[in-house]
């Protein structure tokens, strides 16, 4: 774009022979700043207005400013804008209009990256599409995904993130979906909002901007979802166990690499994702309804899912040092997905034994300690061997786990006496055991995770 027409879509005035300059790309970071980038720079911990020179360095072509600061004695291309997050977001809603692409917009609190990359992926069989990067999914990841769109771009996949009503009202109108999807109405920043109802409603707020003529999808097994949906004017989709859903997933089937399911609408079909866990095989419905919605061959999509690569970092399994195999998920835990991949884990065949890590869950608020107790009922002891605990919020499940398992197999650790942690399990770690490691980023599993391997 020129700059004369990011001047206009801002309502500001360029400078003097500035309207010719190209603009081929937005930055808020000089690190990554491309030649040619416009230059945002935003005001948080770091204020980007203190990067100018940095800006200029690596090639910037112009730069926006934020009114309250002073004007640098440049002759630099500047527009000066009251609120450079405003001006991006404002940017992102002008370019979306003009490249005009359908728009996927993804919520929930837990499956919304592994869901919005399997809509990619099946949707890539049929259109040029442009997704969020990575879990680049807020009030600036959600602009800067827009503007990053190629001029030939028919669908964008979007991610939305929120923790605090208003966030995801603010985002769907900025890109206004023709098609919406909830995931899952989990526990995750239950501390800001108390109930699960209001995170229900919070979700919700992705209607708000959602066409006339959209549709949203969702996960029909969520009561709380099912109610709020009864007035919305936009036609529904459901997806689920349940056989009230439109998309109904029957046989689910899952082993340590991938897991198998039918779909009731489409009976013939038998489909894998190579993924474990039997909640994606919901994250895998919400992509099939998108891909159904775009009339793409069922064939076609099942085949998109077989391939499918999942973002790293998340649910895998991998190899340790002493050929034990360990199911680690280190980067994110919730009473949901700690309660789905206990349920995983315990199933997984081994002619070893099972041993349980598990960090605390964080952000729970007050419900913390009923939370994490509540994660006793998923911790069999026929199924599993020992239980390491890390964390002050774990005492209250190694408290609700003291019947069922003795001292020799119940092991409770501060979040700093994680070698304490790592000598215990290494020295009953043998070939063939299986080691499950889950916990929020926060506790630094991923140390327990670097030592065994
Ligand atoms: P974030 O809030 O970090 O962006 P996200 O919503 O994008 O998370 P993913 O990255 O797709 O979620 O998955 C994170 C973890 O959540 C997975 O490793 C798994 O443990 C769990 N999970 C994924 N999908 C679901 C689901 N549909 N229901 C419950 N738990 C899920
Ligand atoms: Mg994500």
């Amino acid at each position: 774009m020129r700059l004369a027409e990011i001047a206009k879509a801002l309502k500001v005035t360029p400078g003097e022979n500035w309207e010719e300059i190209t603009i081929t790309s937005v930055s808020f970071d000089t690190r990554s700043l491309q030649p040619g980038a416009l230059f945002i720079p935003l005001v948080g911990d770091h204020d980007g207005h203190d990067y100018l020179t940095q800006a200029i360095d690596k090639g910037a072509a112009a730069t926006l400013w934020q009114t309250d600061h002073r004007l640098p004695a440049t002759d630099f291309p500047i527009l000066p804008v009251a609120d450079t997050l405003a001006a991006l977001q404002k940017l992102a809603n002008y370019y979306l209009i003009k490249i005009n692409p359908q728009v996927v917009a993804v919520t929930g609190s837990n499956g919304k990256t592994t869901t919005k990359d399997m809509i990619a992926a099946i949707l890539e069989t049929g259109f040029n599409v442009q997704k969020t990067h990575a879990n680049f999914n807020n009030q600036i990841g959600v602009p800067m995904t827009v503007l990053g769109m190629e001029p030939n771009t028919e669908v964008l996949v979007v991610e939305m993130g929120m923790d605090h009503f208003g966030e995801l009202d603010h985002l769907s109108r900025l890109v206004e979906p023709d098609i919406a999807i909830i995931t899952m109405i989990g526990e995750a920043h239950i501390e800001f909002f108390g109930t699960r109802d209001k995170i229900a409603d919070a979700k919700m707020e992705i209607t708000h901007g959602l066409k006339e003529d959209g549709l949203l999808i969702y996960n029909g097994d969520e009561p709380l979802l099912r109610e709020r949906t009864k007035e919305l004017l936009q036609t529904t989709k459901t997806f689920g166990e349940a056989a009230n859903n439109d998309y109904q997933a029957l046989n689910i089937v899952g082993d340590e690499q991938r897991t198998s399911f039918r779909v009731a609408c489409w009976p013939e079909e038998n489909i894998t994702v190579p993924m474990i866990g039997s909640y994606n095989v919901n994250n895998a419905l919400a992509a099939l309804a998108v891909g159904d919605y775009f009339h793409l061959p069922v064939e076609k999509m099942i085949a998109a899912l077989t391939e499918f690569q999942a973002t790293a970092n998340r649910t895998e399994w991998l190899v340790g040092k002493k050929q034990e195999r360990i199911l680690s998920d280190v980067y994110n835990s919730n009473p949901t997905a700690a309660h789905l991949v206990l349920k995983a884990f315990s199933q997984a065949p081994t002619s070893g034994r099972r041993f349980v890590v598990l960090g605390d869950m964080l952000e729970l608020g007050a419900a913390a300690a009923k939370l994490h107790a509540g994660l006793a009922a998923d911790i069999d002891p026929a199924q599993i061997d020992e239980v390491f605990l890390c964390g002050s919020q774990m005492a209250s499940l190694a408290q609700a786990l003291r019947d069922k398992f003795d001292s020799t197999r119940l092991h409770l650790y501060a979040s700093n006496q994680k070698a304490k942690l790592i000598a215990d399990l290494t020295a009953v770690i043998e070939p063939a055991d299986l080691v499950l490691l889950k916990g929020s980023h926060g506790i630094h599993l991923e140390e327990v995770l670097a030592a065994l391997r």
